[in-house]
């Protein structure tokens, strides 16, 4: 149930057009809107509002948005797989994601993003762009995915990974499960999106058809694109051109596309994003575990790229996520100047929206979405009014958060579910993995004998 809340006495960081800060702010909400933003002072007639919570020494954001996740991914934390070591990306593909995107069914596909959305909600994560794959499984998974998300009580906008990577029928089921989802408007929180893997596993044909259904049903469109080097010499050899000129020559570029990665990108190629108005996430704590690159992240946002962060199913901690942002840029250009804490927090938040054409969440603003969560400082030592943008990208982690309000219903109060047995849904999301271990070829290692100390 939607209440009518207002919390009183923080530090406000609205993410609106001016980037107003309010210290001693509140932010009320009823009906799931936003009616109130601005000083505690000025909220006047405070008994509208059936509750009021005391949020001194706590900053009040809006949920953080992230910009590209796999839900699934949850499922190979710690996963012991026999697998040699990879050597590059697509390897990585070959040997990590693909042999457990084959096996994955519906069950898993709803234990997994169950999971991982107990994951983000209880980081703050309020809304997430997701994309799913099981290429031989494609057919409902949404819906099962969608389950979850409800289930959780956040918000996702889900999609199926349409690939050919062995056959065009696999791409066309891919895309077909993206376009029934879309065709019966997503179910509740869960809104869907068109997704294609990556250029060097899809063709012309599948491009076209993607646009084509994405502009049909006003839904984004997401692809991954030049993560690893191979994707660009892959179509430097089959087409003559790098990823995203062949992107653009096919129409895919605009508006309502959202690229994943880019981090193998010329300045001609940063050029056609802006130009088309192009969306991109980025992932850095991905980019590193799979060591491909450095994005030029700098070289985008001064192009006028609108740049989200994401997290590429690796650590579903949206904080963890910024500080990695902002680091990596730093040691990549040795220059501590490169990126601002702000530019950061406008990544994980506005900007994530905005790239999703989220128009009413991201920031906090009268008539926006109440989506909004409550962050206290584990240790508070030190006043939150100075570098609030410096202060949430290096001294907050996701363990922070404290309350969590999606469409103002307070689904986190105190880091615990209020509409969700945590430990219920945990046993449900660790019996299933463990089959999908096993179907994967990893068993449980024989009991041992204790160690025995003389
Ligand atoms: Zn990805």
């Amino acid at each position: 149930m939607s209440e009518s809340v207002l919390l009183k006495g923080g530090v406000v960081v609205t993410m609106d057009s001016t980037r107003r800060v309010i210290v001693d702010g509140a932010v009320g909400f009823e009906g799931g809107v936003l009616t109130f933003v601005g000083k505690s002072s000025e909220v006047g007639g405070a008994s509208r509002f059936d509750k009021v919570v005391d949020v001194s020494g706590r900053f009040v954001m809006p949920g953080i948005v992230c910009a590209h996740t796999h839900l699934y991914g949850i499922a190979l934390r710690g996963a012991a797989l026999q697998i040699r070591p990879s050597s590059d990306f697509l390897e990585n593909l070959q040997r990590v994601w693909w042999p457990l995107d084959e096996k994955m069914n519906n069950d898993d596909a709803y234990a997994t993003a169950l999971g991982a959305c107990m994951e983000l909600a209880l980081n703050g994560t309020t809304t997430f762009a997701d994309t799913y794959s099981a290429p031989l499984n494609p057919e409902g998974s949404l819906d099962a995915i969608a389950k979850a998300v409800n289930e959780v009580g956040i918000r996702g906008v889900i999609s199926f990974e349409a690939t050919e990577r062995r056959s065009a029928e696999e791409g066309r089921r891919g895309l077909e499960e993206n376009v029934r989802f879309l065709s019966k408007g997503g179910e509740g929180l869960a809104k869907g999106m068109i997704s294609l893997h990556a250029s060097f596993t899809i063709s012309d044909d599948l491009i076209a058809k993607g646009v084509e259904a994405a502009k049909k049903h006003r839904a984004p469109l997401t692809i991954h694109v030049s993560e690893g080097p191979n994707d660009v010499y892959h179509n430097i050899e089959r087409y003559g051109k790098r990823t995203v000129e062949r992107l653009h020559d096919t129409g895919l570029l605009g508006p309502w596309a959202v690229l994943a990665h880019c981090v193998h990108l010329n300045k001609r190629e940063i050029q056609l994003l802006a130009a088309s108005g192009t969306h991109v996430a980025h992932n850095p704590m991905s980019n590193m575990l799979n060591a491909v690159g450095v994005m030029k992240l700098p070289e985008m946002l001064e192009a006028g790229v609108n740049v989200g962060l994401g997290n590429d199913g690796y650590v579903f901690d949206g904080f963890e996520n910024m500080r990695a942002a902002f680091l990596i840029h730093r040691v990549d250009r040795r220059d501590p100047s490169i990126l601002s804490p702000q530019t950061v927090v406008e990544m994980a938040t506005v900007n994530a929206a905005k790239a999703y054409g989220l128009s009413d969440v991201g920031s906090l603003q009268v008539g926006k979405k109440a989506d909004v969560i409550v962050v206290r400082p584990e240790v508070y030592a030190t006043p939150l009014y100075g570098n609030v943008y410096g202060y949430l990208v290096n001294g907050i982690r996701g363990g922070d958060v404290e309350h969590v309000f999606v469409n103002g219903v307070h689904i986190v109060r105190n880091r615990r579910f209020t509409r969700l047995d945590k430990e219920k849904a945990e046993s449900k999301v660790v019996e299933t993995v463990e089959k999908l271990w096993q179907r994967l070829g990893h068993q449980p290692p024989e009991a041992v004998e204790p160690l025995k100390v003389k």
